[in-house]
């Protein structure tokens, strides 16, 4: 348990034995933080050795796991991801490959995986595809990572991403793609990738994801305009679309809140009260800077309000005489259930807060979000069709709240195997 920088230290990796490797990164949920959900899970099946690792949530995991038990399986973890272990596990179908087919043919929802077997690295993209994979090279081996900046700091070269639904094989160096599943009716990338969680020099699918949050930016001061002396961006999510923002609207740009870089992410507190804290010590305003001028706030969304309401209180404090809040996508109006820990719906502030209400909770002078229509007209200029079903509540993958399993796969895949030839 603990960040990964601190737990895999170079002593720790290089006592690492075997030629090749996966591994898992999610943070701390509100959910069930416990050393026994975190992955790569692992089983010893009649198949082999398998692990693996989940990026994603199921949504029908539930009901697999109530029919599996009823037949004798005993459950080591509470994650979602344990029940494609079981499937394969159970499944009377030849090779190893075959199994894992018919495992995943049973289940709906999202995931990206990465597993290692004794003989071969799997990665696969569920048809829809929701969460993002892309294949690298270094050195002649093969690497995998949810995100191309993964691959850029180990010095590999991108080579391509996975399509939605294809399962790649690799095995003693050589790479087999498969495509074994129908087509989605379309695909659904989650488009809260580029808007928030993906980090800003990667590029999704072909598309580079700053690039699309400074297009929101620039969309959103199309829609939204507001007179102003600066434009300031929540740091550091905001940039791209404050950048954009101001772009488009000839304000000028200033990062007039400094971000201390030595306070961990703010989202990886469980507790609200610790939260509420590590806002105060994260976000400093430029008293002295800020003194009678008007501000365009920007952010790219907005969940719960607690950390908006406590910038706008600083930025008041440190003399701003107003403050307008514009935010970089369409109000967040329902949960996630596809691998994003998104709060349930009532926690949701703009479920039940129309945006002057949410304007008057958070202290702001205006508030104003960019549209649905907005965000998918950019949309529509990727190389990909998009899920938006937390701004829309059009859910791709049918859900039935009762079978959810709590959120315990958010995370980053990176994987590797060295090429036996190379
Ligand atoms: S519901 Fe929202 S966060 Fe979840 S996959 Fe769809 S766009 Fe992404």
């Amino acid at each position: 348990m603990g960040l990964v920088a601190d737990i895999f230290h170079a002593g720790k990796l290089k006592r690492l034995p075997g030629r090749y490797a996966i591994g898992h990164v999610r943070y701390s949920t509100s959910g069930d933080s416990d050393v026994r959900n975190a992955q790569p899970y692992y089983a010893a099946t009649d198949a082999g050795r398998v692990a693996l690792a989940h990026n994603g949530n199921l949504v029908n995991a539930r009901a697999i796991r109530t029919e599996l038990e009823g037949r004798g399986a005993i459950f080591n973890t509470t994650s979602d991801s344990e029940v494609i272990v079981h499937l394969l596990a159970r499944s009377r179908e030849a090779t190893f490959e075959e199994r894992l087919i018919d495992a995943i043919s049973r289940v709906k929802g999202a995931y990206t995986l990465l597993m290692l077997t004794d003989d071969a690295l799997i990665a696969m993209r569920d048809p829809n595809g929701f969460r993002p994979l892309s294949l690298g090279r270094l050195d002649g081996a093969w690497v995998a990572a949810s995100e191309t900046c993964a691959l850029d700091l180990i010095g590999a070269t991108h080579e391509r991403d996975l399509d939605a639904g294809e399962v790649v094989v690799i095995r003693r160096g050589r790479l087999r793609s498969l495509r074994p599943f129908a087509r989605a009716s379309r695909e659904t990338f989650c488009i809260f990738e580029h808007i928030y969680f993906a980090r800003p020099d990667s590029n999704l699918q072909g598309n580079n994801v700053y690039a699309f949050r400074k297009e929101c930016g620039r969309v959103l001061a199309r829609e939204r305009p507001v007179a102003a002396d600066m434009v300031v961006p929540v740091l550091d999510s905001g940039t791209g679309a404050a950048l954009g923002y101001a772009e488009e609207s000839g304000i000028p740009y200033e990062t007039a809140l400094i971000r201390n870089q030595y306070v961990r992410r703010t989202f990886i507190e469980p507790a609200q009260s610790s939260r509420d804290f590590s806002v105060r010590v994260k976000h400093n305003p430029m008293r002295g800077f800020l003194g009678g001028k008007r501000i365009v706030l920007v952010e790219d969304s907005i969940v719960r309000g607690t950390t908006l309401i406590k910038i706008v209180g600083l930025l008041r404090s440190a003399g701003a005489r107003e403050v307008h809040v514009r935010v970089a996508c369409p109000p967040t109006i329902g949960p996630c259930h596809y691998g994003i820990d998104t709060p349930t719906r009532e926690e949701l502030i703009a479920t039940g807060h129309t945006p002057e209400q949410i304007s008057e909770i958070i202290g702001s002078d205006s508030l104003a979000y960019l549209s649905l229509e907005g965000l998918r007209g950019i949309g529509r200029q990727l190389k990909h069709g998009t899920c938006d079903a937390c701004f829309s509540d059009e859910y791709p993958v049918p859900i039935d709240e009762n079978d959810v399993v709590p959120q315990l796969s958010l995370f980053r895949l990176v994987g590797e195997e060295d090429d036996e030839e190379a």
